[in-house]
């Protein structure tokens, strides 16, 4: 098993662990493949399978068209429903009882 030249990142928490294979110093300066993925997990002298920055952004890209979308929904949502509120007789009060479930 030999480590690549690349920098090894810093270690992270539960919040920024690293989304791939990395190399880590021991406490006896010894280098330690930290793996990423099912390849290395299984065989640390396999190829390394995870993902490259450019599907990691292409992933990212999607999953942020998908939630613009949701929004967008939302909104048109939102604008009919309150389009149906101004037309109904009680629509004030209902208006008013839904501000209040949401805590506005
Ligand atoms: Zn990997």
């Amino acid at each position: 098993m030999t480590a690549p030249a690349a920098v090894q990142p810093a270690l992270g928490d539960a919040n920024t662990l690293p989304s791939g294979c990395y190399w880590s110093t021991d406490p006896d300066d010894g280098l330690l493949l930290i793996p990423g993925c099912m390849a290395r997990v299984q065989d640390p002298d396999a190829d390394c399978t995870c993902a490259t920055l450019a599907a990691r952004l292409a992933r990212v890209e999607e999953e942020l068209r998908e939630e613009r979308e949701k929004a967008a929904y939302a909104r048109r949502w939102y604008a009919a429903v309150a389009e149906a509120l101004d037309a109904h007789p009680a629509g004030r009060e209902i208006r008013t009882d839904a501000h209040r479930r949401a805590g506005r």
